[in-house]
């Protein structure tokens, strides 16, 4: 009988783990931005990737396939010092940057988690509020061996810096490509959202009335989220919002520099 596919989700997130382990000590590490030796990152590039996340924002305005409306928090801007991060924590397997990385997104979902609480329909508290990482595609995870936004929220957990009343909880899977194109989620994104290609790829595996907030890596055009929210509503669950690390796209409105800087113990 096979392993199930968390059990298998895990197994590949420790062996990246081990693996990444044993690259360090034979390679020598260097600052994934400017390539300065002997740190992850470096403390001049730590500094400013820092400030770059230290005003979370409201982006779903700029993401223009993000239908039907849903809020959306990025940590920062891709640029620069996060997007050199991202990439190398992605594609790089750069699996220590794991950490600050980490750091920019629970600056954004204690900035985002006061709306939640806002958001959630009146009645009982039916448990946490589920963070739930939409999944890296199946050719994604055989290419790099583990999920970044999952990796990036149990790291966040393991540290104890989620905010309060809320756990991470990978509830999203990705269909079979056979159930994909027989399903009946291709309707419900409209023209947009099918040629960006996502629509009907995810299911939902969670209790009825559970709230639930959607988190990604990079916000673009906001397809990706928007079948995800799909994917959980359609199992029942009520989406509280998203959070990103960064969106490409900058806000209509950007933060200013009056705009006070969210200070956490994450770094
Ligand atoms: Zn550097």
């Amino acid at each position: 009988m096979p392993a199930p596919q968390p059990a298998l989700d895990r197994a590949a997130a420790r062996l990246a783990a081990l693996l990444g382990e044993a690259v360090e000590v034979l390679l020598p590490v260097e600052c994934a931005v400017c390539r300065a030796p002997g740190c992850a990152l470096c403390r001049p590039c730590r500094l400013l990737l820092r400030r770059s996340c230290a005003r979370p924002f409201e982006a779903s305005a700029a993401a223009p396939l993000l239908e039907p409306a849903l809020s959306v928090t990025a940590a920062g801007r891709y640029a620069h010092e996060l997007a050199g991060c991202l990439l190398a924590f992605k594609n790089g397997g750069r699996t220590d940057l794991a950490p600050v990385l980490a750091a920019c997104l629970a600056t954004a979902l204690h900035h985002a988690a006061p709306a939640w609480r806002a958001a959630a329909p009146p009645g009982p508290v039916p448990g946490p509020v589920l963070l739930v990482p939409v999944p890296g595609s199946p050719a994604a995870l055989r290419r790099r061996w583990f999920q970044p936004v999952r990796v990036l929220l149990e790291d966040c957990a393991r540290r104890g810096v989620l905010p309060p009343g809320t756990a991470a909880a990978p509830a999203l899977r990705h269909r079979h490509a056979a159930a994909r194109r027989s399903g009946p989620a291709q309707k419900l994104l409209g023209a947009a959202g099918r040629r960006s290609g996502p629509a009907g790829s995810l299911r939902a595996v969670v209790r009825p009335g559970t709230r639930c907030v959607v988190v990604d890596d990079v916000l673009t055009t906001g397809a990706t989220l928007a079948e995800a929210a799909r994917a959980l509503r359609d199992a029942g669950a009520v989406v509280l919002g998203a959070v990103v690390v960064a969106a490409v796209r900058a806000p209509a409105v950007p933060p200013t520099a009056d705009s006070p800087p969210h200070s956490g113990p994450f770094w």
